[in-house]
């Protein structure tokens, strides 16, 4: 596949500059929990300072830092784009790496680490977009801010959360660009970029359920609370939670190479999962993903009970990792546990919220999509961008809350086994090619540079 990487044709040397900018970042250490960005957001500090920017660093708690930058556009009026990143990652377990997860080191053409893709990448391709632009005096015509927050990975507390909710003023754009999309399917038909418009909402829950303390010599003298969430959570993964089809979804749909035909089976809520899971003979992969952009999930993750081998536990807790399709609210994942578990046994269980957030989505019809998809077209001439939901969540959420038209998007190519590559994002061996690094950062230079 022929990419046009012009900026990189021009400047040679920019390769390596941006390379080492993701193995710095790499190499600071911000797992989450603790997160410890604040490091990370002071040497992006230093980075820019030495091109000439003049950045703010808003600290959320001990060591929680974000990082705030702009370039004043031409015309003040035109909407603002804001360039959204978080410095954050999620910890790694070096045992079952083949490298160190915090080397950042450069083996044949990839550069590997924690972050890699999730996101420091997109941190040292956004962050060298804007240095680009600075070193080629080219002044943009709207305003371009740009932010790196922290605690992505966790909850978005001291990071997009703190920002949207104390420092709104300072940060609002109309548009933004983040994570959660980009990558082209390398699936015949579905061979698009992925454009993220739409996420589902996280209702991570605690779930509670009541015994009877006995000895355990006479367990019917007692109520076991452990049988009772063990029934409760087997009722759970036995159900065929029911297919909704949303708008985003049905975006999607429309926005795929298929026929009209083949496009109504897919938007209809009787013949959707058949055709997924025939399509998933040939490609499995599909089902992982798709399955979850019709349904709700719940998900039981963790379960606790008991003190001691020989007590019926009088009490049982488990956790539940909820995921809402856009549009639906906390009396719909209710409604749909009541359904499950019958009325009686729903009626015994405390619920306790861990973080309840609804699903978020944006339109399409708007300037800002078209030129991504301008763009992408000039970068790589059979390109086009593909509306896209995804199963999880990112920071889009609390900017879209805020009104603004959110996308997630760093273009990537599948240049190794698509079903391995998918695995890497949280995973262990996670990389990144110096292909898609550069990709990534030709996409936001030119965004910055025409839109
Ligand atoms: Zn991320």
């Amino acid at each position: 596949m022929e990419l046009n990487l012009d900026l990189f044709e021009q400047h040679k040397e920019y390769e390596d500059e941006v390379v080492s900018i993701l193995q710095d970042l790499i190499r600071i250490d911000t797992s989450n929990p603790p997160g410890n960005e604040l490091k990370a957001a002071k040497y992006l500090e230093k980075l820019l300072s030495k091109e000439g920017f003049k950045c703010e660093i808003f600290e959320s708690d001990e060591n929680r830092g974000n990082i705030y930058t702009e370039i004043k556009g031409e015309d003040e009026n035109l909407p603002i784009l804001l360039l959204l990143n978080h410095l954050d990652v999620v910890p790694a377990n070096k045992e079952k790496w083949e490298v160190d997860p915090f080397s950042g080191d450069l083996i044949d053409d990839f550069i590997w680490g924690r972050g890699a893709l999730d996101m420091k990448g997109t941190v040292a391709a956004q962050v060298f977009a804007v240095i680009a632009l600075k070193r080629a005096n080219i002044k943009p015509k709207r305003t371009i801010k740009y932010l790196s927050v922290a605690d992505e990975e966790a909850a978005g507390n001291y990071g997009a959360k703190f920002m949207t909710e104390n420092h709104w003023e300072k940060i609002k754009a109309t548009y933004v660009i983040c994570e959660g999309g980009g990558f082209k399917i390398p699936v015949r038909r579905f061979d698009k970029y992925t454009l993220q418009v739409a996420e589902k909402g996280p209702f991570w829950s605690k779930i509670k359920v009541k015994g009877e303390a006995a000895h355990g010599s006479t367990p019917r003298s007692g109520v076991n609370a452990l049988t009772k969430m063990s029934k409760i959570i087997t009722k759970i993964d036995n159900h065929n939670i029911p297919v909704k089809i949303t708008k985003p979804y049905k975006t999607m749909i429309n926005n795929l190479d298929i026929n009209f035909f083949f496009k109504f089976l897919m938007k209809n809520s009787f013949t959707v999962m058949p055709i997924i899971n025939a399509i998933s003979k040939m490609f499995p992969i599909l089902k992982t993903f798709i399955e979850p952009l019709v349904k709700m999930n719940i998900t039981p993750t963790m379960c606790k009970s008991g003190t001691k081998v020989n007590v019926i536990p009088d009490e049982a807790e488990a956790q539940l990792d909820c995921r809402l399709l856009p549009g639906m609210t906390k009396d719909d994942l209710m409604n749909q546990l009541k359904h499950i578990l019958g009325e009686k046994l729903f009626s015994e269980l405390e619920i306790i919220p861990i973080q309840w957030d609804e699903g978020s989505f944006n339109e399409i019809d708007n300037d800002f999509y078209e030129k991504i998809s301008e763009i992408i077209g000039e970068i790589d001439k059979d390109g086009e961008v593909l509306p896209f939901m995804v199963p999880g969540t990112t920071d889009n959420r609390y900017f879209r809350w805020k009104g603004s038209v959110a996308y997630g998007f760093h273009p990537m190519i599948a240049d190794m086994d698509f079903e391995e590559m998918s695995k890497l994002a949280h995973g262990k061996n996670e990389r990144i090619s110096v292909n898609n690094l550069k990709l990534g950062t030709e996409f936001y230079y030119r965004l910055i540079k025409d839109f």
